[in-house]
């Protein structure tokens, strides 16, 4: 269905969990992080009725996120059902990786499509300071399982000053001889990324062309979402920049957020949305479920205001929304 600007929403991103394996330090705190109880989280039954309300509605694709979507232990039950709703054409998955490759096979036969993978550093050391926890040989060794299963990958990646800045390269030349896409994501001031400065992506386009003189631009295609691409001569990836920040693609917007513990947010930017875990648990009946959807879709604010002063200004951490 379209929104009251015109915008066709088609795409949910459903946050499974905010806990996580990983503490990435632009993303939440070391500890004291107060994790939902699993009775304060959406169930699948939960989740699933939600989902076919939504695709009635018009939601064809979906995206497990988090938290790590895959700590949560039912999440294969939950993608198998989302899977069998017929108008549910595509579901993808963002995760750090940590626990993917043990899953890869199984997921690709339960109808996912592609994963995200949020990836950071490629240098051991420069990865367990950024995640805190994460041991980097099981994220590569997954990347590598997903390209030997067909799975399509993009890896996610924040470049932070003084942390990751000297790896924009190494990044970029993963897409020479990898069928991946690498896609730099503008750190947002939400939560804990507001202690730290990012590196805007017109910056690290041109890092990128100071090495490289020969690359083209990608055609955007209609359902290709935020990001802008180019692709080094011969590469078999592309280089994707995600710039929520320096050029806001809320015209664009396509989709909505449902957080661990129910509810149906709008935008990303602000801190409201409706209680939809309230609703079902109060007994709302498919009928009224689908109105609060309904409703809630056509209103999407026009933009974000990431940049200004704002009074419902969402102060919840990364995880805790579902990034
Ligand atoms: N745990 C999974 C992962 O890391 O892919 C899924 C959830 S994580 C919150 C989703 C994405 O949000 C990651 O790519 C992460 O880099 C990004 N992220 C977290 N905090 C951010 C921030 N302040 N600004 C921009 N991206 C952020
Ligand atoms: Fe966990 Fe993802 Fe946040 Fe890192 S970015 S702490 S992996 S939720």
């Amino acid at each position: 269905m379209k929104d009251k600007y015109g915008r066709e929403i088609d795409y949910l991103r459903i946050s499974l969990t905010d806990n996580c394996n990983l503490r990435c330090i632009y993303c939440m705190e070391e500890k004291d992080n107060n994790f939902l109880k699993n009775e304060d989280k959406l169930t699948n039954d939960e989740i699933c009725k939600i989902v076919c309300e939504s695709a009635k509605l018009g939601i064809k694709k979906v995206r497990f996120t988090g938290g790590e979507p895959l700590v949560r232990k039912d999440i294969l039950e939950l993608m198998q059902r989302i899977n069998n709703i017929p108008s549910i054409k595509e579901i993808y998955l963002t995760t750090n990786g940590i626990l993917l490759e043990e899953n890869l096979e199984i997921f690709s036969k339960s109808g996912l499509k592609g994963v995200n993978i949020s990836l950071d550093s490629l240098n051991e050391e420069n990865f367990k300071k950024l995640t805190r926890l994460g041991d980097l040989k099981k994220v590569l060794s997954a990347i590598d399982k997903c390209i030997s299963l067909g799975i399509k990958v993009k890896l996610n990646t924040v470049i932070i000053k003084g942390i990751n800045d000297k790896e924009i390269i190494d990044f970029v030349n993963l897409t020479l001889k990898n069928p991946i896409d690498v896609r730099f994501i503008e750190l947002m001031p939400i939560g804990v990324g507001s202690k730290y400065k990012g590196i805007n992506n017109e910056d690290i386009i041109e890092t990128i062309k100071n090495n490289y003189k020969k690359f083209e631009e990608v055609k955007k295609n209609k359902s290709g979402g935020p990001a802008t691409y180019i692709k080094l001569n011969g590469a078999k990836g592309k280089i994707g920049f995600i710039s929520a920040i320096s050029n806001c693609f809320c015209e664009e917007c396509n989709r909505i957020r449902l957080t661990p513990e129910g509810f149906l947010k709008q935008c990303l930017h602000f801190n409201y949305g409706i209680d939809l875990k309230k609703l079902i648990r109060c007994g709302v009946s498919d009928k009224d479920l689908s109105l609060a959807i309904h409703n809630s879709i056509f209103d999407k604010p026009e933009k974000h205001l990431f940049m200004q002063k704002s009074k419902d200004k969402e102060l919840k951490f990364m995880n805790q929304i579902g990034g």
